[in-house]
């Protein structure tokens, strides 16, 4: 059975102060015994502060993105072993707004996830059609080809033990979600498509949807057979809605 997951992405908000009430808040609701991983993932100054806040193993930290190199001569980045150092446990790897606003493309990504894998880390790669494609039939060729990238430069067996998810990219901060039916048949597809090429690992490996999950559409969206989670943007910086959302997960 996999175990579901619900992960936070702070995106570009916090300060010290709102992570202290919001991780205090998140410490007295989510409960230790709900059989799913929870990790919330801050911007990267705020990681060591907010690692060294959740030490009960509880709630897990992640970051939003990671250098493809390991050190050097890279301002401004931050490399999967210094994020390893300083108390993560996963890392984002191609999140639609780096793809877009960064033009990180599908080899790039590939490198960051080795590299996160590389450091002892688990990455998660978020894949996602925009609305053109979608509008074009064309989301199975896009998400195939994100999980391609990845697959072809490090072989099927870098996905074991790692995570995918699934964010359409007209979902994510619009308040526009995908229907439960529509989140599964592309899960169902990913699923499949790496079944071809080792059973164990798509079996095993945990698909989470993205894209304006809330309190009010989290259950219904882990009800689907083939989605082991939320990745969850704008609901996470709330205690409360991210506390349903996890609830509702553990219910599963
Ligand atoms: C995200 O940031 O990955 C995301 C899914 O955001 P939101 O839940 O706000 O759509």
């Amino acid at each position: 059975m996999r175990r579901l997951m619900v992960a936070g992405n702070w995106k570009m908000h916090g300060s010290r102060a709102a992570n202290a009430a919001l991780l205090t808040e998140l410490d007295l609701t989510l409960k230790a015994e709900w059989p799913i991983d929870m990790v919330v993932f801050p911007p990267s100054v705020y990681l060591a502060d907010t690692a060294r806040r959740l030490t009960d193993g509880v709630i897990g930290v992640g970051a939003q993105d990671v250098s493809a190199e390991s050190a050097g001569a890279f301002t401004g980045q931050v490399s999967a072993s210094m994020l390893k150092d300083v108390g993560c446990l996963y890392t984002l790897v191609g999140h639609s707004e780096r793809r877009q606003l960064n033009r990180e493309d599908d080899a790039l990504v590939a490198r960051k996830f080795a590299a996160v894998q590389g450091a002892g880390l688990i990455p998660i790669l978020c894949v996602g059609e925009t609305l053109q494609e979608r509008e074009a039939g064309n989301t199975e060729g896009v998400v195939a080809r994100q999980v391609d990238a990845v697959i072809n430069m490090h072989g099927i067996g870098a996905l074991a033990g790692s995570v995918l998810a699934y964010e359409p990219v007209w979902a994510i901060g619009t308040g526009r979600t995908a229907s439960p039916e529509q989140a599964q048949a592309v899960h169902a597809f990913l699923r499949g498509r790496i079944r071809t090429q080792d059973a164990n690992i798509a079996t095993e490996l945990r698909i989470l949807y993205g894209g304006s999950v809330k309190a009010s559409n989290a259950a219904e969206l882990f009800s689907m057979t083939d989605v082991d989670g939320g990745l969850v943007g704008g609901a996470s910086l709330s205690a409360d809605e991210f506390q349903q959302i996890c609830a509702a997960a553990a219910a599963r």
